[in-house]
């Protein structure tokens, strides 16, 4: 199959490799119908991420037809569209019990590598290093989805690629930083960047019930994109320079959605993702933060 493989720093290339096989009972393979880029793929492309290997499969936002089953996969069928989520999860350690999948510890196999680095490993990851799992990514034609009976979610045939697709990553991520803030019905909700990430959070802000949802960002497109939700209850008056936002307006919640470039807003908000409830000084541990205790 072709599929896009990493070589080293700013080097990914399209390869012809061996196509995945099932190598456990509880495994499937899926032909890969539609996959997205992350911003975390950035990581990878720019060297940031220890432990990838030259010819490291990318790609963990990911959902395909189901195309082949191992034997203990009894509740997909073949020709089944699923989205995967990012996290691989074996459904029965305490974590994932706790509906906590991404911490599940039991699918990394490189665990320590992982501990040592990060001071907790997560779940094996699709497609994002070897101390993450060393599991191959869906920027590829098929794509093996290990524990298939836990994380692959069925897909309504009334639901398309391009709606589904999100909820293998980076939807989840946006929610779960407007739930992080604990926003309340009517609250006033600063959101610093308005790329992917902050684009959801504001549209789950909305959700939760916010009164007034202010948009920070300094593109013009991802501003009129942020409007085109819920124009409303939506403050975007114009591109704002988000160095001048670091005193932001008076809200009830404040979510840093940012790949900071400026060296004023690394200081500040150095994670790409975190919510402060300014009342009740709430901090988003950093764990929370990254992949880690996301409920995908
Ligand atoms: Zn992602
Ligand atoms: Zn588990």
């Amino acid at each position: 199959m072709r599929a896009l493989c990493w070589h080293g720093k700013g080097d990914v290339r399209v390869d012809t490799v061996p196509d995945p096989k099932i190598q456990h009972p509880r495994d499937a393979i899926i032909k890969i119908t539609c996959c997205a880029i992350c911003g975390s793929d950035l990581h990878l492309l720019d060297g940031y991420q220890p432990t990838m290997e030259s010819g490291d499969i990318l790609g963990h936002e990911n959902m395909g037809e189901v195309i082949e089953l191992g034997s203990d996969v009894t509740n997909l069928k073949i020709g089944d569209r699923v989205v995967v989520p990012f996290t691989i999860s074996c459904g029965d350690c305490w974590f994932c019990k706790q509906g906590m999948y991404s911490c599940c510890d039991t699918t990394n196999p490189n665990a320590e590598i992982a501990r040592k680095a990060m001071g907790h490993s997560p779940a094996g990851l699709f497609g994002f290093s070897h101390m993450l799992g060393g599991y191959s990514g869906g920027q590829a034609e098929y794509l093996r989805v290990p524990m298939a009976d836990i994380g692959p979610i069925k897909v309504p045939d009334s639901v398309s690629d391009e709606q589904a697709l999100f909820l293998s990553d980076i939807f989840p991520t946006g929610y779960m930083a407007a739930e992080n803030a604990q926003i309340q019905p009517g609250d006033t909700v600063a959101i610093w960047g308005c790329g992917p990430v902050g684009q959801f959070a504001i549209r789950s802000a909305l959700m939760m019930g916010a009164g007034r949802v202010i948009a920070i960002d300094e593109v013009a497109e991802r501003l009129a994109m942020a409007e085109a939700g819920e124009p409303k209850r939506l403050t975007s008056p114009r591109p704002t320079s988000m160095t001048n936002s670091c005193h932001a307006p008076p809200t009830e919640a404040l979510i840093v959605a940012s790949t900071p470039s400026d060296a004023r807003l690394r200081a500040t908000a150095p994670l790409t993702l975190y919510s402060i409830r300014p009342r009740q000084r709430c901090i988003s541990p950093p764990i929370e933060s990254m992949c880690c205790g996301k409920r995908l």
